[in-house]
C-alpha cells in the first residue's frame, strides 16, 4: 500500500499503465543471463510503479523461502521411504 507520505516523498504522480509481466520479474530475479537493456528498462519502471515493486519484493520473498526450503536435507522418513522403493525394483 502506498501512503500519502511516500507520494510526497517520490513524487510519484501517474502509475504507468503497462506493468510488468510476472514471468517477466521472476526472470529479472532468477536469471543471470538476463539482458542488461531490459534489466535498465524494468528498474525505470520499478521505479515509478510501486504495484511492480510490491509484486517483485513479493516474489524475492517466495523464491528465499523455496531456496530454504530446498537446502533442507531430507529427512530420515522420506529417504527410508525412498529407499524401499529403490529396492522393489
Ligand atoms: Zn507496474
Amino acid at each position: 500500500m502506498q501512503t500519502v507520505l511516500e507520494n510526497k516523498i517520490f513524487g510519484v504522480m501517474v502509475e504507468p499503465k503497462d506493468h510488468i509481466d510476472e514471468a517477466l520479474l521472476e526472470l529479472f530475479i532468477l536469471d543471470d543471463q538476463f539482458p542488461e537493456a531490459q534489466r535498465r528498462e524494468i528498474e525505470a519502471h520499478l521505479e515509478r510503479c510501486p504495484a511492480c515493486r510490491h509484486k517483485l519484493a513479493e516474489l524475492v520473498m517466495f523464491y528465499d523461502i523455496l531456496k530454504e526450503e530446498m537446502d533442507k536435507p531430507i529427512p530420515d522418513e522420506v529417504r527410508k521411504l525412498l529407499e524401499r522403493i529403490e529396492k522393489k525394483k
